[in-house]
């Protein structure tokens, strides 16, 4: 067997068993020895019971002299029995387990390794790993050494899965594809000691030395893949020249009701470097809310406009497409260009001559003849699948492509997952901001918080609004999202009689949707209640008071796009934060809050506390996590990110990783198993 080799090819994994490793991702007997231990058990201290202490973990070789199934005083289910060696006597007991009476008789010779402790006042083994000895005494395998324990899904316990593991690793071929100077250079073991290390390990120091070069392939490949699609991107030409004319776009500069802050002309002069160009842009660009990303955006639109080009940007929700066309239109109020907001309600023969179209993902089926669009903006793309996004450059040539995000992307993310993408980031904020005063409230004081809502409404005209979590964790709202906002409101309603309160959540026709946001604009709502539909780019500048339920549910990336919705106008502003824990380390995390207003720092503590999934949402992020390597390892990025260029630069040397990355003339290296590996 090599490690492509199908999981099925070992003994006794059927289809079963199969669907089984699945659902742990693993396919492939590399995929298995990449299912590292969670954690190990020291069971290598083996000793004889006249030594024994209690709280000692421990290994003895003993017979079993005695074993029942008896039921405790509470009707519990217990295997009770005794052990002996040659020093003297042991009770030891399991709980649940009676099959283990037709393995575990009377006479037979067994190591047992687990935590000294006291039944009925006299020493015992409660609950041991265990396993049967030959005549001889043979090696263990489950006790008397280090023992790892493997994240587990129903089925598949630590036990079988290492006697699975142990049978792969003695019957694979696993051959070294990393060159000497690369392992020298990173200090890393052979890619076979480190599984041998990893899995069967002699002591921490073993384990930990395997651990470090399984990780450093990890982040490897996902270095090698981002630098191989940087490297296809850039054989595409572009079709739609831009030529850029500077004076001309430094009219509609000019023309903006106001001064671009430092990082937006930055971000600017790279884009339009970029248009200008043969390669098609592929950039990122990164801002907190509320930075203004969309204007910057939009020097691009009037670049292509200029050329007889059209742009084509694609938002989250509908809610977003609208605002975009609105915003759009105002900032090209005085200048001849024409937009298409595209909604399922528009027909194909009403759309009149179009610079500019928004529209949600629905773009990606749309009918419309895209051969004339050179620029295409993607708003929140870890929103959209990366295969919808394929989807929309591909039906639109090879256009430039801008992707914008006010997620906070830390550095080791961005070095490694979007490493293909050209980086422009808005560092500051225009002026004028002000900051969002964060309380995370207390319980108690929730009667409080409504009475200084009511006095914020009557006395300073203020706007609030209420988010409730998603009950799930998941991207889309279920109908159980909806009754609880829907009860919450009602909830709500009791509370502020003499206030109007609108609701808001995803189940709602867009034209509802609409009508409410429209009311809250003008103010004839006084609280929006809604579910977290209103975490991106939402723009109420009158709205002064953001409210979180549960918060804890939130990543705190996610509370402070939260927050960002409010404080956007000349009024002061608050965001109070309820949760249901009063202490402890989520109620922590959230008082974070109160003390930073940087994005980037409260995404980087997140990444800290709780990992990546909570800075970028859930499944639908397509973004990795990490099983083996920290994200928070800044070395291990840097060191890979430096062997992957190498590889690019020089395939000659690398001829071994071959096996997982295949060299071709025409596409430069190339991910043998991948498909994303087309030009886009
Ligand atoms: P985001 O980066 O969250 O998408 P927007 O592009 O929606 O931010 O901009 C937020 C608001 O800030 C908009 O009302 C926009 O007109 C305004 N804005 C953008 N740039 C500036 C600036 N340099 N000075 C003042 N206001 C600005
Ligand atoms: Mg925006």
């Amino acid at each position: 067997m090599n490690l492509d080799s199908p999981i099925s090819n070992l003994p006794k994994v059927g289809p079963i068993f199969e669907k089984k490793f699945e659902r742990l991702g693993i396919n492939t007997i590399e995929d298995l020895f990449y299912h590292v231990p969670s954690r190990y058990l020291d069971y290598s201290l083996i000793t004889t019971i006249n030594k024994l202490r209690a709280d000692e973990t421990v290994t003895i070789h003993a017979k079993i002299a005695s074993i029942a199934n008896i039921f405790s005083k509470r009707g519990v289910r217990m295997q009770i029995g005794s052990v002996e060696d040659e020093t003297g006597k042991l009770m030891v007991v399991w709980f649940n387990q009676p099959f283990l009476l037709k393995m575990l008789y009377p006479g037979r010779l067994v190591s047992l390794s687990g935590k000294v402790g006291f039944f009925n006042r006299k020493l015992c083994l409660s609950s041991p790993d265990y396993e049967i000895l030959d005549e001889e005494g043979d090696q263990t395998f489950h006790t008397g050494r280090f023992v790892p324990v493997y994240p587990e899904t129903s089925g598949l316990s630590s036990k079988w899965l290492r006697t699975k593991i142990r049978d792969a690793f003695a019957t694979t071929e696993i051959e070294e594809y990393l060159p000497k100077d690369v392992l020298t250079g990173g200090a890393l073991v052979s890619l076979k000691d480190a599984i041998q290390k990893v899995h069967f390990p002699k002591n921490l120091e073993e384990a930990e030395e395997g651990r470090k070069r399984l990780a450093f392939n990890e982040v490897l490949n996902l270095q090698l893949k981002s630098l191989i699609r940087k490297s296809n991107w850039k054989e595409n030409r572009v079709i739609n020249r831009l030529e850029i004319n500077s004076s001309v776009v430094q009219q509609f500069i000019s023309s903006l009701p106001f001064k671009l802050t430092e990082s937006q002309s930055k971000a600017m002069d790279e884009i339009l470097k970029d248009l200008g160009g043969e390669i098609p842009m592929n950039r990122l660009l990164e801002g907190d809310v509320g930075s203004g990303k969309t204007v910057v955006a939009a020097v691009g639109a009037f670049v292509a406009f200029l050329n007889g080009y059209q742009t084509l940007i694609m938002a989250p929700t509908q809610i977003l497409a609208s605002q975009h066309y609105e915003t759009l239109n105002r900032l090209f109020s005085k200048f001849k260009l024409r937009l298409s907001l595209l909604t399922s309600a528009v027909k194909l023969h009403d759309l009149g001559r179009t610079d500019v179209f928004v529209g949600t993902h629905s773009l990606i089926h749309s009918k419309v003849d895209f051969s004339k669009v050179a620029f295409v903006v993607i708003d929140e793309q870890h929103r959209f699948g990366v295969e919808q996004r394929r989807h929309l450059v591909k039906k639109t040539g090879t256009p430039h492509v801008l992707t914008m995000t006010a997620t906070p992307i830390p550095r080791t993310v961005a070095l490694t997952t979007y490493g293909d993408l050209d980086l422009s980031v808005l560092t500051e904020m225009p002026e004028g901001r002000q900051k969002v005063t964060t309380w995370v409230v207390p319980e108690i004081k929730r009667d409080g918080a409504y009475e200084w809502m009511k006095k914020q409404i009557i006395n300073n005209k203020s706007q609030i609004f209420i988010v409730c979590p998603l009950i799930e964790d998941s991207d889309t709202e279920t109908l159980a999202d909806v009754k609880s906002v829907t009860s919450e409101f009602l909830n709500l309603k009791s509370v502020f009689i003499n206030q109007k309160l609108g609701l808001l959540h995803g189940r709602l026709k867009s034209k509802e949707k609409d009508e409410i946001l429209d009311k809250f604009r003008s103010g004839t709502i006084d609280i929006l209640v809604a579910t977290p539909v209103v975490e991106v780019g939402i723009d109420i500048p009158n709205a002064t008071i953001m409210v979180i339920e549960a918060a804890e549910r939130f990543g705190l990336a996610g509370l402070h796009q939260l927050r960002g919705r409010v404080g956007r106008g000349s009024k002061r502003s608050y965001c109070l934060i309820f949760s249901n824990y009063h202490s402890g380390a989520a109620y922590t995390r959230l008082r974070a809050m109160e003390k930073s207003y940087s994005g980037f720092e409260l995404a980087e503590l997140d990444l800290k506390l709780r990992g990546p999934g909570e800075i970028f949402g859930t499944a639908q992020s397509g973004f990795p996590e990490l099983k083996i390597a920290s994200w928070n390892n800044f070395e291990l990025i840097k060191a890979t990110k430096e062997v992957a260029e190498d590889i690019i630069k020089n395939p000659k040397k690398y001829t071994l990783v071959k096996t997982k990355f295949e060299y071709t003339k025409k596409y430069g290296w190339r991910l043998s198993y991948l498909n994303d590996v087309t030009h886009v």
